[in-house]
């Protein structure tokens, strides 16, 4: 496979794929998809219509139905699960580039992060597909009942673009590990990694048709979600997506995943260890620019030391590094387009007029070109305000003060989503005390934006719904099956 330089994205076209080969769209229509750090087209993509979706959810059903995939052992699934797992490893390199390029990521992240990540999830649900088992379940005499666990089918994967491969990682890998196939739908703005994602698949030697990719923005999304041939729909977005998925798939009863938007907190009590906490809260705050569904964008600190911790954490953003996301020198790149930019001004101008104080505005020269957001932190924010309650998606910080623990809840607790919160404290019983109250489907403790694919992981609230990673993940791909069987040879049920 020929290796990806910057150079040669510039004058690449990619296509759908479908049943294993590369295709233009029916109308012959293509999208750019640009570099946000250069402002210049990467590359050209097919566009899918309605006729480009049909055809890729049909190809998913005919491997579903009819090719080799349902005859292939779950050992062997497994075996073609830690071959990805082994190609991602060897073009780590070029993947990392590729969503280094098309989205903004800073590439040592991606390198050292979601890479060796992506690895461990391929390498996790290899060795799930063989250990799941369904139950017998003890019954009347002459009764053997017992379940079990089936695929569903065909799985609709719908993506958003913070995180470009590894959400498609993160979904595709025990959408397979259970035994089903699967067409996947990037978001628009960096459609580039996932299309290179199913080109592994078959490389590795998981058959053609078994993983499908369309691309387009979010008419392809609907077409594909509301697509009659769909059993499972699977949803990485922001919660007004998600609510508009829900509604497709309650007109066609298909279960749903949703991993939606969230507002997290960092709550730092006076007992935290500050060089922790202090890193803890720059890292989720501002790593990949905020653009992390889990992102701390609420800062809960304690009363009591909030002044000198506030001092500190400025002192770290302004030592950040914006920059080329290919640097190794850059801390945070741009903003993935300019939309994404003109949302966190927006929201910086909201934070303003609704009262808040711009305690600190990042004010090093930013590179010339590329869609950058200066990092900025409020202070003086109340519960209420929008960037307290709204996910902003860009380097925001909004500040609130605690001065107990009673009071520390009441402010996690207050925003409509609840998705993760991280804590720092020394004091377990506190930290015990806070991870049951605190409403979130994630609570770290003296951690942050740790990821692991045996935990799994659900939002709470208007966060979402239904769990990736872990083995739960592996199930929510499955349906269960119920087997009644009569060895009696006469009575028909209980009492008859
Ligand atoms: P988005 O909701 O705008 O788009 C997500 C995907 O849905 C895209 O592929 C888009 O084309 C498609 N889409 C849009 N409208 C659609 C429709 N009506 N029907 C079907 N598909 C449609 O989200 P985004 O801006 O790409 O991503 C950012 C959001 O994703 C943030 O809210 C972030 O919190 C969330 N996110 C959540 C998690 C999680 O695990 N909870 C992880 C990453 C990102």
């Amino acid at each position: 496979m020929a290796t990806l330089t910057p150079r040669s994205l510039e004058t690449r076209t990619v296509d759908h794929l479908i049943d294993g080969r590369d295709v233009s769209s029916v109308s012959g229509k293509r999208f750019a998809t640009l570099n946000p750090f250069t402002e210049q087209k990467l590359a050209e993509i097919a566009e899918a219509g309605p006729e480009d979706v049909d055809k890729a959810v049909r190809s998913a059903r005919r491997a579903f139905e009819k090719g080799p995939w349902q005859q292939t052992s779950p050992w062997e699934r497994g075996r073609l699960l830690w071959r990805v797992a082994e190609i991602i490893r060897t073009r780590s390199n070029e993947l990392a580039l590729l969503d280094a390029l098309d989205c903004g990521k800073p590439l040592k992240d991606n390198l050292h992060g979601d890479l060796p990540l992506c690895v461990r999830i391929f390498e996790y649900y290899g060795g799930v597909s063989d250990k799941v088992r369904g139950s017998v379940i003890p019954g009347e005499n002459g009764f053997h009942n017992f379940t079990l666990r089936e695929p569903y089918g065909v799985i609709a994967c719908v993506l958003p673009w913070n995180y470009p491969f590894l959400n498609a990682c993160i979904k595709l890998a025990p959408v397979l590990a259970a035994g089903n196939t699967a067409v996947l739908k990037m978001a628009e703005k960096t459609p580039l990694s996932t299309v290179e994602l199913g080109k592994i698949c078959l490389e590795a030697g998981i058959p053609p048709g078994v993983v499908n990719v369309v691309n387009g923005g979010p008419q392809v999304g609907a077409a594909l979600v509301s697509h009659p041939l769909i059993d499972k729909i699977s949803f990485t977005g922001s919660t007004a997506t998600g609510k508009a998925i829900l509604k497709a798939a309650a007109d066609r009863i298909v279960p749903a995943t949703l991993e939606l938007g969230g507002k997290s907190p960092s709550i730092v009590f006076e007992s935290a260890n500050r060089e922790q906490a202090l890193a803890g809260v720059l890292f989720s705050a501002f790593f990949n620019a905020g653009q992390i569904c889990t992102t701390g964008s609420r800062l809960l600190v304690q009363e009591s030391i909030a002044e000198e911790f506030l001092q500190r954490l400025i002192e770290r953003v302004m030592s950040l590094r914006l920059g080329d996301p290919v640097s190794e020198e850059t801390d945070i790149g741009p903003l993935v387009d300019a939309s994404q930019l003109e949302r966190f001004h927006s929201y910086v101008r909201v934070g303003i007029s609704e009262g808040a104080r711009l305690l600190f505005q990042y004010q090093d020269s930013t590179p010339k070109t590329g869609y950058f957001a200066a990092p900025v932190i409020f202070d003086s924010v109340r519960p209420e305000m929008r960037i307290a309650q709204e996910e902003i998606f860009g380097p925001a910080l909004a500040v609130m003060t605690f001065r107990d623990e009673a009071e520390a809840i009441r402010l996690a607790n207050s925003v409509s989503y609840g998705l993760a919160a991280s804590i720092w404290t020394s004091d377990l019983n506190q930290a015990f005390r806070m991870a049951r109250s605190v409403q979130a489907g994630i609570i770290w403790t003296n951690t942050v934006e740790c990821w692991d694919p045996s935990v799994p992981y659900e939002g709470h609230k208007q966060s979402g719904f239904g769990e990736d990673f872990g083995l739960e993940a592996y199930y929510t791909y499955t349906k269960s099956k119920s087997v009644f069987l009569n060895t009696s040879g006469n009575k028909l049920a209980w009492g008859r």
